[in-house]
């Protein structure tokens, strides 16, 4: 240790020897000594102010490198962060465009959905209507019975079970329909471009409205099928009966009820070419269920059931005959039933009674004027039940089976007129059994 520091001092004091600095001046020499110390003092603090120097220089070089590194990671930051905005607008822009078209769409659709089935759901009802009153009607006829009272085998009611099982030109004409439709609604195309979320929403309404407007269409045909059905058996009912379907049918009343019972107005700029279609056929399908309509309403005026819906005997035809009482060939204009004395005797179909009372050779009588030119007559009745101007549904007992005026036995004189003529009742009755019998 002591000769280390021994040898550090040898050192030392071999470098920092003591010196002496000259310096002359204006002929004059003046000198500055310096100890060893003062010169290690000296050294000192010049190497003090270098290592200072060294720190600094080293010091302000890294900061400049710290701070650019700073500056690139913000740099790369900001980027980052500047396609993120970038990318959330585009997305936010799609979702808007998404939101304005699928909106604008949806509520189109909607509407137009909505008219459809405006339309469809007052045609329906319509035709419900219809239904169900030929459904009464049946089951009325159906309970009087044929002529001579005889009730249907099966019951089968070919106006209520309407329902197509075997296919049908028709319904092949329904599958051209369909198809029809499901190009209609292809037709179709969106705003928004391909691929986006905007276009796939659109093509999830498009598609949904294409598979509602299919059903639409499909059941607008099949309500015309049904009603164009019904219109031919109510055909078959009239012309069996022996009238002609174009005397019966008001024509006018059909040209005139059609407008009103085409559903909702449509402004057709603002209507796709589907909805077009579509309005077209109901407009078809209306005419279809307004015939129907007049029709069932005629049906309704036509005396299709029997004067009695008790135990009967027809005991003479419609024609010329013998008369009972002088023996000489005479027309009969009207069928005679027989049954127990006092038997209720029942309107053959709704209607207004026009005459109540005592007619020369028919005895009691009750005259009831059904609408549409039909009048039925019910003579030589032993009571009359009903007064003039009095309202009645089928097969309201009107009076009581008798022998009231020139009659040979107890039985009920039926009539009926149509236009003023005679017709042969029988033929009414057996054309009521086309609404019960299959
Ligand atoms: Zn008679």
């Amino acid at each position: 240790m002591s000769r280390k520091s021994g040898r550090v001092k040898r050192i030392v004091s071999r470098l920092f020897k003591e010196r002496q600095i000259y310096h002359r001046s204006d002929g004059v020499v003046h000198f500055i000594s310096m100890s060893t110390n003062t010169q290690i003092a000296l050294a000192g603090v010049i190497g003090a102010f270098l290592l200072w120097v060294a720190y600094a220089s080293v010091n302000v070089v890294f900061k400049e490198q710290i701070i650019v590194a700073k500056d690139k990671t913000f740099r790369t930051m900001e980027t980052t962060y500047l396609k993120q905005i970038q990318s959330q607008k585009a997305a936010y822009d799609d979702v808007n465009t998404l939101n304005v078209l699928t909106e604008k769409e949806f509520e189109m659709t909607l509407a137009e959905i909505s008219s459809r089935h405006q339309t469809l759901q007052a045609m329906v009802e319509r035709k419900a209507g219809i239904d169900a009153r030929i459904d009464a009607l049946a089951d009325n006829l159906s309970r009087a019975g044929a002529p001579n009272g005889a009730k249907p085998v099966n019951g089968n009611r070919v106006m209520i079970d309407v329902a197509p099982i075997e296919p049908t030109p028709r319904q092949s004409r329904l599958s051209v329909l369909r198809r029809e439709a499901l190009d209609e609604a292809r037709k179709k195309t969106s705003a928004a471009p391909p691929g986006s979320p905007a276009a796939a929403a659109l093509q999830k309404i498009e598609s949904s409205a294409s598979d509602l407007y299919i059903e639409q269409m499909y059941l607008l045909a099949q309500l015309e099928e049904r009603a164009e059905d019904m219109i031919d058996t109510l055909k078959r009912v009239v012309e069996s009966a022996g009238l002609e379907y174009a005397d019966v049918m008001p024509a006018a009343k059909i040209a005139n009820t059609t407008l009103a019972q085409g559903g909702p107005y449509i402004d057709a700029s603002n209507v796709s070419d589907a909805s077009t279609a579509f309005f077209r056929h109901a407009n078809r399908v209306g005419l279809a269920v307004d015939e129907l309509r007049t029709l069932e309403s005629v049906i309704q005026s036509v005396p299709l059931s029997s004067p009695l819906t008790v135990a009967r005997r027809q005991t003479s035809g419609y024609g010329v005959r013998r008369d009972p009482i002088n023996g000489r060939l005479a027309p009969h204009f009207g069928l005679d039933f027989s049954a127990a004395w006092a038997s209720p005797v029942t309107a053959t179909a709704a209607g207004v009674v026009k005459l109540a009372g005592v007619k020369s050779g028919f005895g009691r009588m009750v005259e009831i004027d059904h609408g549409n030119g039909f009048i039925t007559r019910y003579a030589h009745l032993h009571r009359i039940t009903v007064r003039v101007g009095q309202k009645v549904q089928i097969h309201d007992k009107i009076g009581e089976l008798g022998n009231s005026g020139r009659s040979t036995g107890p039985h009920v004189h039926y009539e009926v007129h149509f236009k003023g003529r005679p017709k042969n009742p029988r033929r009414f009755i057996e054309a009521g059994r086309y609404v019960f019998e299959s």
